[in-house]
């Protein structure tokens, strides 16, 4: 999964953006999947027909990213983040790249203290000497711009940006690359717009009405020195939602995975989380309500130009998922 990483981290795709990650998602499981299909919003649809209920599995193909407001007559981009929770602090210093290839670094005006520092005091600097050509590297107002690929790995860790939520996309394409048959009616979706909320998981189930469905998404952990108050930490398995701010996991889907887990002897950890969401929040509430729930991928400095994961959480995360798959849901649901 590690090469499969590095590919799927190098390139962009800011949500709204998502063409260029959809394009190599799609390369990787065409050959693998009965059908695949981009709806109208971007979302990237992969089936593998079974006899038994549908279950939906999401992941998002967005990443966070800044969009570009307005130019100055020196040739300084200002920008708005996209993609809900990114601390302007987390940004500056950070190396950007637009998709023409075009690359900057965020800088900062002065600021007293670091309250101050809000997304309207930075700046991007594209090296560009005036207006016109700042325009011309970056595109103008309407562009955007993504973090740089920064892929590295160190022991059983890996750092690079977009972790969230390749990481998760990564996991779907091996289980449809390595799962032949399936009891259940799988259908697979690789969302756009997660992270400026839920937009193409929405629309997406919408479509194809699952019976169940189960988001697979980077979660923060709190395993860092005088972190917050999180419940999961690197390197001790999947999390399994519980609760976040936007998903209460339902109880059987929750206890499906929990009871997964047990039975293939995977190290998990419940997670619940004050801030933040997955696809599965706006999947939970298509039609008359969907089963939904999560397993969950801690991260370290979550939405930064260098997230961290732990390879064996990824690869336990891997066998839950493929256990899940190839159990039958009939009764279940
Ligand atoms: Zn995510």
């Amino acid at each position: 999964v590690k090469e499969l990483l590095q590919r799927l981290t190098a390139v962009c795709g800011v949500s709204g953006r998502e063409d260029e990650v959809r394009r190599m998602v799609e390369g990787l499981i065409t050959p693998h999947v009965a059908a695949v299909e981009t709806d109208a919003l971007g979302n990237l649809i992969a089936r593998k027909p079974g006899r038994g209920p549908r279950l939906m599995l999401v992941a998002h193909l967005d990443e966070v990213g800044l969009l570009v407001t307005e130019v100055d007559e020196r040739g300084f981009l200002r920008f708005l983040p996209v993609g809900q929770g990114v601390p302007a602090w987390q940004l500056v210093g950070a190396r950007v790249v637009f998709p023409g290839g075009a690359q900057g670094v965020v800088g900062q005006e002065k600021v007293e203290e670091i309250k101050e520092l809000r997304p309207a005091r930075l700046f991007l600097d594209v090296g560009a000497a005036g207006a016109e050509a700042a325009r011309a590297f970056s595109g103008g107002t309407g562009a955007m711009a993504s973090f740089a690929p920064s892929f590295a790995l160190t022991g059983r860790r890996v750092i690079a940006k977009a972790l969230d939520d390749r990481a998760g996309c990564a996991l779907l394409i091996r289980l449809l690359q390595e799962v032949k048959e399936v009891p259940n009616d799988l259908v697979t979706v690789f969302s756009v717009q997660a992270e400026v909320g839920q937009r193409g998981a929405r629309t997406a189930a919408y479509r194809l009405r699952p019976a169940m469905a189960v988001a697979v998404d980077a979660t923060p952990s709190g395993d860092t020195p005088e972190a917050g108050r999180r419940t999961v930490a690197l390197g001790q398995g999947p999390g399994i939602k519980v609760m976040d701010q936007g998903l209460i996991a339902h109880p059987k889907v929750r206890d499906l995975l929990l009871e997964t887990a047990e039975r293939e002897g995977l190290p998990h950890q419940r997670e619940v989380s004050e801030r933040g969401s997955t696809d599965a929040a706006a999947v939970q509430v298509q039609w008359e309500g969907i089963p939904s729930g999560a397993v969950s991928l801690p991260c370290r400095y979550i939405r930064s130009a260098g997230e961290m994961m732990d390879l064996d959480d990824l690869e336990g995360a891997y066998r839950l998922l493929r256990a899940l798959v190839l159990t039958p849901l009939a009764e279940r649901v």
